[in-house]
């Protein structure tokens, strides 16, 4: 049965649309200088993903060079939108095979009330904005390879962090190679989940997905609190070392997973961050 019918999941809420304030200081505090370089490129696409979170499209087809400068998921740029002092950072949730062959950046954004993100998906299919170059070393998922020797693959997401998720599970990792790849994804419920259409996809790619929401809907079945309460209450680590985990999203859950799974005897090396 699709994953989607499995979770009841009201699809015309994807359409619905709304601010909320959630602030992170995490962008902020990143902030070193600001790029020499700046790539101006129209939007090829904004629309809805989930309930605060928008799919926003750059189209990099006169940007060549930025575009191949995308190497490995998990690696972030700046964006500049006209008229709004900051810029913002964002991840790119594209693989970046849609960089090389399609020649955009895709991205997912959170609507936050007052910010940069919030002027973006404000804008329209033809308005232009300003790319940084890109930056980070993504995912090096040479650390848990090769997929015989880590069989376990344990990664964790939260709102919008599910975004280089996206790209590491569509850029694949050998994950039917693996004999346990499970992917966390934390939300406040389903209609905040971004993605839910790629469900099977990455499914058929070989990663279980468990959907952790913290404030489900009446008639929720699946995993209900935090994705550490959910992943503390699974476990079953067989063994931790042929085990490497992926994570991204708010930084009490990367921490908490951190220590957890260093607890259970992963070695911190083989856990995977993009910052
Ligand atoms: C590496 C990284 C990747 C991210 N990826 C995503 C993503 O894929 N999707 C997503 O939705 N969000 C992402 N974020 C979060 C996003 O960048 C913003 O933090 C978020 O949109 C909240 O915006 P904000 O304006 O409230 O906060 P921040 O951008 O954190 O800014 C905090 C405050 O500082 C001020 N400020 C901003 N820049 C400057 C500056 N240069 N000098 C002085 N003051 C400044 C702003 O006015 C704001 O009030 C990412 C953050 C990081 C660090």
């Amino acid at each position: 049965m699709s994953i989607v019918r499995r979770l009841n999941f009201p699809l015309h809420l994807l359409h619905r649309n709304h601010y909320n304030r959630h602030v992170t200081s995490s962008a902020a505090a990143s902030i070193h200088h600001e790029p020499a370089v700046w790539t101006t490129a129209p939007l090829s696409n904004v629309e809805p993903a989930a309930e605060s979170l928008f799919h926003v499209t750059v189209d990099l087809s006169d940007s060549p060079d930025l575009a191949a400068s995308h190497t490995r998921a998990g690696q972030y740029l700046r964006l500049r939108v006209p008229d709004v002092t900051w810029p913002t950072f964002l991840a790119i949730a594209s693989p970046p095979k849609i960089a090389h062959t399609g020649g955009a950046f895709e991205f997912l954004v959170k609507s936050v009330a007052g910010s940069t993100a919030e002027a973006l998906c404000r804008l329209r299919r033809g308005d232009v904005v300003e790319l940084s170059r890109v930056m980070g070393d993504g995912f090096d998922i040479g650390r848990i390879d090769p997929p015989e020797k880590f069989n376990t693959v344990l990664i964790f997401a939260t709102g919008s962090g599910i975004s280089p998720i996206r790209s590491l599970i569509e850029s694949g990792f050998a994950a039917r190679k693996r004999s346990d790849v499970r992917l966390y994804y934390g939300a406040t419920n389903l209609r905040r989940m971004a993605y839910l259409d790629r469900f099977n996809e990455w499914e058929s790619s070989g990663v279980k997905i468990v959907p952790v929401l913290y404030q489900p809907d009446d008639g929720w079945t699946g995993e209900h609190g935090y994705v550490q309460d959910a992943f503390t209450r699974a476990k079953q680590i067989s063994n931790p070392s042929s085990t490497g985990a992926v994570l991204c999203g708010q930084r009490q859950m990367t921490e908490e997973i951190t220590s957890i799974l260093v607890a259970d005897g992963v070695s911190g090396e083989k856990i995977l961050k993009n910052l």
